[in-house]
């Protein structure tokens, strides 16, 4: 099958359309081939308006939800990400595609060793994976410049909160399992200012850390 046209379709029709403009935005979901993150018999819906499952019980967010997110992180080029959720690795290709650096943090082995190769087989080179519980962050790879969280917790973890640089942005799902809103959550001079977005729907963020 030919997966061009029903690209094409995707960034036109479910981007373009609902308002998502940065170019190089719309270029980087141009080029990554996503239903090379979906399991075969998935391929033929890969480019489709809804989410789709990944295994083990995860799912790839819908294309819009993906780019409306990444807007929000204003990605220049020049920023250290931090993701939490690598999940099949299309938004980390994604980020990759749009920033200096992607570090990534997934807690099921299976799913990031999976997502490791492809965005290897993909030639990414400036994407780091580790497995692990992402609330705790990555010390040893801070401070971010922008931390994008792909699993709904009632808060941003306080690790995060603190491994984001001045200035930097968060974007995360919170709340509870069916009652989450989109929020934008910005560090100005030490402190942090919270902007709701939209409803939204993600699995949960699955941590031992006391405040989730
Ligand atoms: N961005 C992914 C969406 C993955 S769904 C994609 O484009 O495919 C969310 C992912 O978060 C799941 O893979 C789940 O296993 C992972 N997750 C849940 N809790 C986590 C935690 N505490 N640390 C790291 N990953 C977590």
């Amino acid at each position: 099958m030919n997966y061009e046209a029903p690209r094409k379709a995707m960034v036109e029709e479910q981007l373009l359309r609902r308002g998502i403009k940065n170019e190089r935005l719309l270029r980087a979901f141009s080029k990554v081939e996503r239903h090379r993150f979906v399991s075969r018999d998935l391929m033929s819906n890969a480019y489709l308006d809804f989410p789709l499952s990944i295994g083990e019980g995860q799912t790839i967010s819908q294309p819009y939800i993906v780019a409306l997110m990444t807007e929000y992180l204003e990605l220049t080029g020049n920023e250290k990400v931090l993701e939490i959720g690598t999940g099949s690795g299309y938004q980390t290709a994604i980020l990759a595609e749009l920033a200096k650096e992607v570090c990534s943090i997934e807690r099921l082995s299976g799913l990031a060793a999976k997502a490791e190769n492809l965005l290897k087989e993909m030639g990414y080179t400036n994407i780091k994976i580790k497995v692990g519980d992402g609330a705790s962050g990555w010390p040893q790879q801070a401070p971010f410049d922008r931390i994008i969280i792909t699993a709904a917790a009632l808060q941003v973890p306080f690790a995060l909160r603190e491994q984001l640089k001045e200035t930097g942005k968060i974007i995360a799902p919170l709340g509870e399992a069916f009652n989450q809103v989109l929020t934008l959550i910005e560090k100005k001079e030490g402190r942090f200012e919270s902007t709701d977005i939209c409803g939204c729907v993600f699995v949960p963020l699955i941590s031992k850390s006391p405040e989730e």
